[in-house]
């Protein structure tokens, strides 16, 4: 039976009362999921923890990102501890916005991934190509640098979720067909395997929605989504988890 990992990245959107009621709303259809499916919430950072702790369940909490040190003199920032001790169990890391606004680099996102994995935390580490990459023809060897840095010198035992999103799909309504994604995927768990000696859950992010979702998830490789845009809706997003449920058989 497959495993699906369904993460909503709701980034910098919906007001508290908006937030409560559409985790409520997720908690009170799939409070009751299979041990397969795992679905994730990952709301503004300020709503964090009173979500998480107010709804501990299947559901489960994810931060949007985090520091690279345990702790200190860095305003505005959340350490992976305040995280892990706000009920949360998982961040996600070099997403392609905090790459292009905020500057961060792979060596950057494999810091956050250990101080992540030090506070127990499961990161869920994101890479892709740009349009102009995919056109040069560099995909695979721009997802090959961002792998083996982002994972560097990381233990093999680690709790680690890959997300593939080519950053031109993000927010864009584009998607690769599900043969490309199909062969990406087929190359980074190839690399995964160089570099880990394992394989690891490789789910698709960049306009997945509840019109593609089925093609998209039907493909052998692909572990889950990371959902942008169509997890801010509950009539989308929980549509992409019964999905996943039907293609998992439950
Ligand atoms: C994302 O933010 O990771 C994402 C995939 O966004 P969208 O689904 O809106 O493309």
């Amino acid at each position: 039976m497959k495993n699906f990992t369904i993460v909503a990245n709701w980034k910098m959107n919906l007001l508290p009362l908006e937030a409560c009621e559409l985790v409520q709303n997720i908690n009170m259809q799939y409070g009751d999921l299979p041990h397969n499916i795992r679905v994730l919430i990952a709301p503004p950072s300020l709503y964090l923890q009173s979500l998480a702790e107010k709804n501990r369940g299947t559901i489960k909490f994810v931060a949007q990102n985090c520091h690279e040190k345990e702790e200190g003199a860095f305003t505005g920032e959340i350490s992976a501890q305040m995280i892990a001790a706000s009920f949360c169990e998982y961040v996600i890391l070099g997403h392609s916005e905090r790459r292009l606004y905020f500057k961060e680099n792979n060596k950057l996102v494999n810091a956050k991934a250990r101080v992540a994995l030090d506070a127990g935390l499961t990161p869920i580490i994101c890479i892709g190509e740009s349009m102009a990459e995919r056109e040069k023809g560099k995909t695979n060897s721009v997802l090959k640098s961002q792998l083996k840095a982002c994972l560097d010198s990381l233990h093999s035992e680690s709790d680690i979720i890959i997300a593939y999103e080519p950053v031109w799909a993000i927010g864009t309504g584009f998607t690769p067909t599900p043969g490309q994604i199909l062969d990406t995927h087929i190359f980074i768990k190839e690399e995964l395997m160089k570099i880990q000696k394992r394989d690891l859950p490789v789910i698709y992010g960049g306009s997945l929605n509840d019109k593609n979702a089925k093609a998209i998830l039907s493909c052998i490789n692909v572990d889950g989504g990371l959902i942008g845009g169509a997890s801010l809706s509950f009539e989308t997003f929980s549509s992409i988890i019964d999905t996943s449920r039907e293609i998992s058989g439950n």
